[in-house]
């Protein structure tokens, strides 16, 4: 399969917003990844998805579930058990707790792929492996549609950044690296010059 130009899908879809944002870390940026945008097209979640499997199999891992946490990883990691043929779970915070609920089990020593949309750092990834292995599973590794350039994905030069948090030991798998700056709130040049930081979503986008 061709490599595919994540960025390019990106913008196709009108999900790469630019503006002045708030991200969910606490940082500004002046662009959001909107990979419900992109994920709404049946298709391309699935020609996506189809290409992060060829990846996870080419690399030789075995993987019996994907694991998601919700709400953004789920769509992306729903469409990647399909493309692996395994089942699909997901985590969800109750009152701020990453937790397996709904029914969900893991058996002892299942191998669990945790699945993102983007990882930025990778701390919601974070939570919902420790989730699944505290009731005995083992992670076997990381996925995701894009890595925002903090965490070493399989396959690309990019080095980890020290606030990287999925453990280094691992392999992490996205189809590409989509690295722009994060500021703090009292760096951010764009608040400097005077421009106050939305929470994307919350104005239709
Ligand atoms: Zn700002």
């Amino acid at each position: 399969m061709s490599r595919l130009n994540i960025e390019q899908v990106y913008k196709e879809a009108q999900a790469l917003l630019e503006g002045h944002f708030f991200l969910s870390s606490g940082n500004h940026s002046n662009f959001y990844l909107q990979s419900a945008k992109v994920l709404e097209n049946p298709k391309v979640a699935e020609s996506l998805a189809k290409a992060l499997a060829e990846e996870i199999r080419t690399f030789g891992l075995t993987v019996d579930t994907v694991c998601s946490p919700a709400l953004g990883g789920v769509l992306a990691g729903y469409e990647l058990a399909r493309a692996l043929g395994v089942r699909f779970i997901f985590t969800e915070r109750v009152e701020g707790k990453m937790t397996l609920r709904r029914g969900f089990e893991v058996t002892s020593g299942e191998k669990i792929l945790i699945c993102e949309d983007i990882i930025t750092t990778g701390g919601s990834a974070v939570e919902s492996a420790m989730e699944v292995e505290r009731i005995g599973a083992q992670v076997v590794g990381y996925a995701a549609l894009a890595n925002r350039g903090f965490c070493q994905r399989v396959g690309s030069s990019l080095e980890r950044k020290p606030n990287a948090k999925l453990p280094p030991h691992l392999p992490f798998f996205a189809l590409d690296d989509f690295v722009f700056d994060l500021y703090s709130p009292q760096d951010c040049p764009l608040c400097k010059m005077g421009s106050k930081p939305i929470k994307p979503g919350s104005r239709g986008n």
